[in-house]
């Protein structure tokens, strides 16, 4: 098959993708968050599509893609008032809801839930699409699964060119990490993933939040996910990741100790000067968490190498953007965390 790569302000973008979504179809699609594998979400056919081009676990259910709050109330039952209210503050963005599904949104859809997450996306040209092929996208980040997302046209066709129909070139992602989920199926609400709504932002609105387990944690081996993508292995090169915590010269310490040929450190733009060599690479600037959002998965995947044995990580702190980055980089880690402070 030739993938198809159309350009997001040519006049028969729009009216191409959406046939082809109509069609059972798979077109990667941009977004803010990053590029999602978009196939008709209303249809079983379509979404296995999905799963065999990710070579996804059946069980990892798909996030639909809306135009608003008007399409979401066709897709669910029992929308509480706050679903409301985040979509009036926070959409389109970065923002997933979990709501009761109604009874028919295929099974394939929700991984057998009876609940259904949904999202409005933040680009015109996706909205587009959604609104021209007149049903919900199922779209989940348009890399092989397992992999780190795909933020760039280049991510998306290294990972399917010649398996989907088209894709969209809707440039670099403005957030490049996936969305934040929150399960208002619960009260209080319940946050299953970060991203770039930040939890203080989401309980401007709700009041109280929980943030589930798994967003900081490994799950134990009798655990159940709430977020069922949540227990799989995730965002990772090839190689081993270790997070390097503590201080900038106490990490730089312990990194240099260890380091070997064909190693890599991860790090923060201002700390590149501590590891001329140790090839570094920098994802972006710890004291503007957005940058290290928007740099971690190309980062993650220029690593995704087999000549480099182990990776080093710094991880930014704190609770606000850059606890997206800390969750997907404790993820790629296998939660390997090395506190540099107690070294030595
Ligand atoms: P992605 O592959 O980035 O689109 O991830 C979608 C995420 O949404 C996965 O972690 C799923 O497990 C999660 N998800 C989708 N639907 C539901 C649902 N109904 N309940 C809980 N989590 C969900
Ligand atoms: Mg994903």
């Amino acid at each position: 098959m030739n993938t198809l790569i159309l350009q997001p302000d040519a006049p028969d973008t729009v009216a191409i993708a959406a046939q082809i979504i109509r069609d059972g179809g798979l077109v990667a699609l941009p977004t803010e968050t990053v590029y999602g594998l978009g196939a008709d979400g209303l249809n079983p056919l379509a979404v296995d599509r999905i799963y065999e081009a990710k070579g996804r676990p059946k069980d990892n259910p798909m996030i639909l893609h809306v135009t608003g709050m008007e399409q979401v109330e066709t897709l669910c039952h029992h929308i509480p008032p706050c679903a409301y209210a985040l979509a009036e503050a926070y959409w389109p963005g970065p923002l997933t809801m979990i709501l009761p599904a109604r009874e028919h949104i295929p099974k394939r859809t929700t991984g057998g839930l009876s609940t259904v997450a949904v999202r409005c996306p933040d680009s015109v040209v996706t909205r587009q699409v959604i609104a021209a092929s007149a049903t919900a996208i199922a779209a989940p980040s348009a890399n092989l699964s397992g992999k780190p997302s795909t933020t760039t046209v280049q991510h998306v066709l290294h990972d399917h060119d010649g398996k989907i129909e088209a894709v969209i070139d809707g440039g670099a992602c403005r957030v490049g990490v996936e969305s934040t989920i929150v399960d208002l199926t619960e009260t209080p609400a319940r946050l299953l993933r970060p991203g770039g709504v930040t939890p203080a932002q989401l309980r401007e609105i709700l009041g109280d939040l929980t943030v589930d387990k798994a967003v900081t944690a490994q799950l134990g081996p009798d655990e159940i996910a709430r977020a069922p993508g949540m227990k799989y292995r995730h965002y990772a090169p090839q190689c081993q990741v270790v997070i390097v915590a503590g201080s900038r010269e106490k990490a730089a310490a312990y990194i240099h100790a260890h380091y070997q040929n064909s190693d890599r450190v991860l790090c923060f733009e201002e700390e590149l000067p501590l590891y001329k060599n140790c090839n570094p690479l920098a994802y972006g600037r710890e004291a503007d968490a957005r940058t290290l959002c928007a740099g971690l998965f190309a980062a993650l995947r220029e690593l995704d190498d087999p000549k480099v044995r182990m990776v080093y990580a710094r991880c930014p702190e704190g609770e606000g953007v850059s606890y997206a980055v800390q969750n997907r980089l404790k993820k790629a880690a296998a939660f390997q965390i090395i506190d540099a402070e107690e070294w030595g």
